[in-house]
């Protein structure tokens, strides 16, 4: 299949569907969690009162940027665009899912994309982890090698590898990781354009 003939999309959040607006240098700092650690990761392997303590204030600092949320190029044209085909819509984050869910509105899209397949860290196990991909696939009684997976990062290209998925990377500059990716795009115009 050719990813242009995809009738099942699943995009990142954060920097894909919005504008970038997570400063996690200035999260780690705030949650005294090293340069080189994964946030989550780290929260994860820490003694449950204070992983408690510190997915509060997470999801406080991300629930402000949530309703601060502004749209990335292109993105609201191309989701509208293949609803308007028809095709499936997952959103797969690293984001929370009533967050994911609070930015989709803010930026005028919670009506493309059905709850269930919206799929927060509490759903699955967070990105590069293929474990979204496929839940999504199963749910939506396909292969996964019939999903398209678009994203801004690393994480979101090894997800799709991992699930056997197309690699979709948008991304404007040179791209750090070419072994990963199927398509690189500029923007979301740039993948409506090809669709
Ligand atoms: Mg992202």
């Amino acid at each position: 299949m050719r990813f242009a003939a995809a009738r099942h999309w699943v995009f990142d959040m954060d920097g894909t569907l919005t504008v970038a607006v997570h400063d996690f240098a200035a999260i780690r700092r705030a949650l005294e969690i090293p340069p080189e650690d994964d946030i989550l990761h780290h929260l994860a392997a820490l003694p449950a009162a204070q992983a408690a303590a510190k997915h509060a204030w997470l999801l406080e600092h991300e629930r402000a940027l949530a309703l601060a949320a502004r749209p990335a190029a292109g993105a609201v044209e191309l989701v509208r665009a293949l609803r308007g085909r028809g095709c499936r819509l997952g959103l797969l984050t690293r984001n929370a899912h009533a967050l994911a869910l609070l930015t989709l509105e803010a930026i005028g899209l919670a009506d493309c994309f059905a709850r269930a397949d919206i799929v927060g860290r509490d759903e699955a196990p967070p990105k590069p982890h293929p474990g979204g991909l496929l839940q999504l696939a199963a749910a939506w009684g396909v292969a996964p090698g019939q999903l398209a997976m678009v994203g801004d990062y690393r994480n979101d290209l090894e997800c799709a590898r991992g699930a056997g998925a197309h690699a979709v990377l948008v991304c404007p500059a040179a791209n750090p990781w070419p072994e990963l990716t199927d398509r690189q795009v500029r923007d979301c115009f740039e993948l409506l354009a090809l669709l």
